[in-house]
């Protein structure tokens, strides 16, 4: 008989990534998520949040979080699939389609879980999915979850996109449905997919369009409406578009949008939809107060934008390598993990909170910091951190 142990294989594979490099060590929030924070007991400028608007703690937002709760209880009770469908969800769906101007939408958990349950649905056997080879893990595991044909195109690359495209019009027997699914902002680098191009290749190969844009919301578009909006394309040419409430909406959630065809579909069949608890009536009524602030209060875009600026120039000024940003996500390339490394903890030092990404995130000699942006940043706040990342990008030899 085999030897077998059941669990000692854990600790050596945690030993193994702490070996080479690779794990994660976290820290701990031990306040609000406000551009300066307590970290592990340190006052830090925030450099590597989500929270682009700062809506996490916008009072409207907080607020209608504590009414609903009071109103409905601290969770729903249920699936929304059996008896946890509360009005609140519902007036959530059908804002979030108003504020999208799409005919309808549909709200999840989580992003994750929207992509992981609604992707697999999508394709099965005889059925092709196409995916941009730097898209997100949920992205990645939806469609692994699918009996779909699957094809990787090269970052971007709209000839490689349409070189696939005429490649699978061969299959045999013809393909029934194909999707091309891309990120709207690409999180590593903060760059944009060339969206308009992609929906022309679908449409002369009748695929349909997915795009994830959970970094774009709250950021890109009219009002922060999204990367849809920003490229103003319409429902013909993106099916679905997809999203996230815990980035620049502050809370948490899932969501897709398109065609009431789409909702109907999505909720009939997405299992983490039907087979997982709704989100807390409270956080649903969050979720509705924030797109009520995005669309009462287009000075947080605006306040956001103008921070981008004003970083991205400083870096720039000082000579870094800001990569090929086109968002709030401004990385700062370092090349070996090391350096990477070294320039946060430097920074750290300083009082300023940004993370290394290093591979397996990235390529092995991409190691970068990835900073991000918010409304709420002060001018004295980013010239600390250009000060320190000045001393430190010196120190290591990057400027
Ligand atoms: C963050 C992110 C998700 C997951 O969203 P959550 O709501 O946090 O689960 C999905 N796709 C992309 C591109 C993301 O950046």
């Amino acid at each position: 008989m085999v030897e077998r142990h059941p669990t000692r294989y854990l600790g050596e594979e945690y030993e193994r990534l702490v070996r080479e490099n690779l794990n994660w060590e976290l820290k701990v929030l031990e306040s609000a998520c406000e551009p300066v924070c307590l970290v592990d007991g340190k006052q830090v400028i925030m450099l590597c949040a989500n929270n682009y608007l700062n809506l996490a703690t916008h009072p409207k937002v907080v607020e209608a979080m504590i009414e609903a709760t009071k109103k409905y209880g601290a969770g729903a009770g249920s699936d929304r699939s059996i008896a946890g469908n509360m009005d609140v969800h519902e007036e959530l769906d059908r804002r979030l389609a108003k504020f999208k101007r799409a005919p309808a939408s549909l709200t999840f958990q989580t992003g994750f879980m929207a992509n992981q349950g609604l992707i697999p649905q999508l394709c099965g056997r005889g059925d092709l999915f196409v995916s941009d080879e730097l898209n997100h893990g949920s992205i990645i595991d939806g469609v692994r979850l699918s009996h779909a044909d699957r094809a990787i195109y090269k970052h971007k690359d709209t000839e490689d996109l349409a070189r696939i495209l005429e490649e699978a019009e061969k299959h045999d027997p013809p393909y029934n449905h194909i999707w091309i699914i891309t990120d709207g902002v690409f999180s590593m680098d903060g760059d944009l997919a060339p969206l308009p191009e992609i929906a022309k290749i679908a449409k002369e190969h009748g695929a349909g369009v997915y795009v994830d844009d959970a970094h774009g919301e709250g950021v890109l578009g009219e009002g922060g409406r999204g990367i849809v909006s920003h490229f103003k394309l319409s429902r013909d040419e993106v099916h679905i578009e997809m999203g996230t409430f815990s980035k620049a909406f502050g809370v948490i959630g899932g969501h897709i949008s398109g065609g009431e065809d789409l909702r109907n579909f999505a909720y009939n069949k997405a299992r983490t939809w039907l087979l997982s608890g709704a989100v807390p009536p409270g956080v649903a009524a969050a979720c509705i107060a924030a797109i009520d602030v995005l669309e009462t209060e287009p000075e947080h875009v605006r306040n956001l934008w103008e921070n981008r600026r004003y970083f991205l120039e400083g870096l720039q000024d000082l000579g870094f390598d800001t990569g090929n940003t086109e968002t709030p996500i401004i990385p700062i390339m370092c090349g070996k993990s090391k350096t990477a490394k070294d320039l946060a903890d430097y920074i750290w030092t300083q009082g300023i909170f940004a993370l290394p990404i290093v591979y397996p995130m990235v390529a092995r000699d991409k190691a970068r910091i990835r900073t991000q942006l918010c409304a709420k940043h002060t001018q004295e706040q980013l010239d600390k951190a250009l000060e320190a990342f000045k001393k430190g990008g010196k120190n290591l030899g990057l400027i």
